[in-house]
């Protein structure tokens, strides 16, 4: 669906420029939610407009939906990006216009009549739940009601694909969550693509399908989240989960307490419907092996469970190996750590 090739974005010219990205390659497929995560600076915002050209890259192709942008005309392009909406973190809706008209200004742009615009107006106000606003302005809406008239705006002119630039960064928790919740929505109900920028590992975990990882202007891990989040294998990545997660600073004396008994530390990562079983208390009723838990998570990503859990196995080295050993034919993933 979107192919970006090559990609290369530098600012400025002669001595002052700053290469925002650099010979980025990336494929993201129809009907996915795509996340991309980096810290500020990153080149976050710099990709995701190059995919409607509202930044013009260096060097580098643009595929979407099987048409290279850098290489149309100013009014193919204009086309084209009919069918890629946008939002904002800060909204970037006209203060002057009520909700009804910010929401059919880009129907107004193409002379859609007056009627249909009316029809299409009314069902995405029911669709983002503002019916009872329309006739207000901006400044009467709170963050996450502005969200939702930028959302309904994007998806005036029926688009294929949605970006959203830090779409959630300016709202509260709660809110964040449902906008996250409207557009996992949105992407199910209209097999919509879209392609959101963060820095928060939770917008990802929340609703992403799959993820990449921007670093210095190119990507440094991409994968299914699953994956990604219980297997980092950047740095850059385990930071971001990292400050998702606990305080590691008592876990790590935890595991390097000195311990009488034989024993070892170990990560074990349940996914999907094995989160649920018990297969761990079978496992070490058999080998006879005891443990205590230092760490331990329970949640989902996206719809899918997972558990994290770091324990201390204690007994003798031969019923450890045993214990590790089980745990893993029966299709969970142990990390010895040390
Ligand atoms: P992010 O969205 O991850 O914070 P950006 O894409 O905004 O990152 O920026 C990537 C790099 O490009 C940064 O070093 C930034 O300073 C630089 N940059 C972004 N926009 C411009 C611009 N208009 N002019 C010059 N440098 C820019």
């Amino acid at each position: 669906m979107i192919e970006l090739k090559g990609l290369t974005k530098v600012y400025g010219k002669g001595r002052n420029t700053a290469t925002a990205l650099s010979q980025l390659d990336l494929s993201i497929r129809k009907g996915e939610i795509f996340g991309v995560i980096g810290h500020s600076g990153a080149g976050k915002s710099t990709l995701i407009r190059c995919i409607n050209l509202l930044e013009r890259p260096t060097q580098g192709e643009v595929w979407v939906d099987g048409v290279e942008l850098t290489k149309l005309s100013r009014g193919q392009l204009q086309a084209q990006r009919r069918k890629i909406g946008m939002i904002f973190q800060h909204f970037n809706l006209l203060s002057s216009a009520t909700v009804y008209d910010n929401i059919a200004f880009p129907l107004r742009l193409i002379s859609t009549s007056r009627a249909a615009i009316d029809s299409k107006v009314n069902e995405l106000l029911t669709l983002v739940g503002l019916e009872e606003h329309k006739d207000k302005y901006p400044a009467q809406l709170s963050g996450g009601q502005k969200q939702r008239v930028g959302v309904a705006r994007a998806l005036a002119s029926d688009p294929d694909v949605l970006l959203c630039d830090e779409a959630t960064s300016a709202l509260d928790p709660q809110t964040t969550d449902s906008i996250l919740r409207l557009l996992l929505d949105i992407n199910k109900r209209f097999h919509l693509t879209i392609v959101l920028i963060t820095h928060e590992m939770h917008v990802i975990q929340s609703i992403c399908d799959r993820v990449a990882v921007i670093h210095g202007g190119g990507i440094v891990e991409q994968g299914d989240v699953a994956k990604v989040f219980l297997k980092p294998q950047h740095e850059i990545t385990r930071e971001f989960i990292r400050s998702e997660t606990q305080n590691d600073g008592p876990l790590r004396a935890a595991i390097d307490a000195p311990h009488p008994e034989s024993s070892q530390a170990v990560k074990i990562t349940f996914l999907g419907q094995k989160t649920y079983e018990s297969t761990l208390s079978h496992v070490v009723k058999e080998t006879g092996v005891i443990f205590a838990i230092l760490q331990g998570t329970i949640s989902t990503i996206k719809d899918v469970p997972y558990g994290q859990l770091i324990v201390r196995f204690e007994g003798s080295a031969e019923a450890i190996r045993e214990t590790i050993g089980k745990l893993t034919a029966q299709g969970l993933d142990v990390e010895v750590l040390d």
